[in-house]
């Protein structure tokens, strides 16, 4: 069954320039990237998108590191995956949330670390399961930044938007 998943790869692993390997070790799995881009994240996109952990003592960390606030680079590279059974195999190339326990071929095994304030730094973020997916993606795109249609979407007609074009 055709999937699809957002992948973040987070401020830990652009800062460790790993950006091709993750790259590398995600083609792997032959699934098509549809979406690609780099993202300045706001407080609100990175509280929206781990809403699901909002009581963790460790949340306001958890914002902080998506923000790249703890890796002075404020950017993360956000991407679509779609193709067969998408979710679980890159779940599984991407291994356990925890770094450590994360078996060490996978790719947060190979690069993640636990920091001393004991938050898992783990250089990616996949989506868990369907909804989760389509919660992610239409959090962080829009219908016209993906290749493919994934999810219904409806043309509008905004007046008086303001939009950035080239000078
Ligand atoms: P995943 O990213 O594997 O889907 P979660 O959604 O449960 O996992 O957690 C979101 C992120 O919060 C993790 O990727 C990790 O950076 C951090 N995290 C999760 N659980 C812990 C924990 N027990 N201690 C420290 N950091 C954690």
């Amino acid at each position: 069954m055709n999937q699809q998943a957002l992948i973040l790869i987070k401020p830990d692993g652009l800062k460790k320039s790993l950006t091709g390997n993750i790259l590398t070790r995600l083609s792997e799995t032959k699934l098509e990237i549809v979406a690609a881009k780099m993202v300045r994240v706001s407080r609100e996109l990175a509280a929206e998108h781990y809403r699901h952990m909002k009581e963790k003592p460790f949340f306001e960390d958890l914002v902080k590191y998506i923000q790249g606030e703890l890796h002075d680079r404020r950017k993360v590279m956000a991407m679509v995956y779609w193709g067969e059974d998408a979710i679980t195999k890159i779940r599984q190339l991407s291994g356990s949330t925890n770094p450590e326990e994360a078996d060490p071929t996978t790719i947060r095994g190979s690069y993640g670390r636990i920091t001393t304030k004991g938050l898992y730094e783990n250089v990616l973020h996949t989506s868990s399961n369907e909804a989760e997916a389509e919660r992610e993606i239409k959090l962080w795109f829009q219908p016209d930044e993906i290749i493919v249609d994934l999810y219904p979407a409806k043309t509008v007609t905004l007046e008086k938007a303001k939009k950035i074009v080239w000078a």
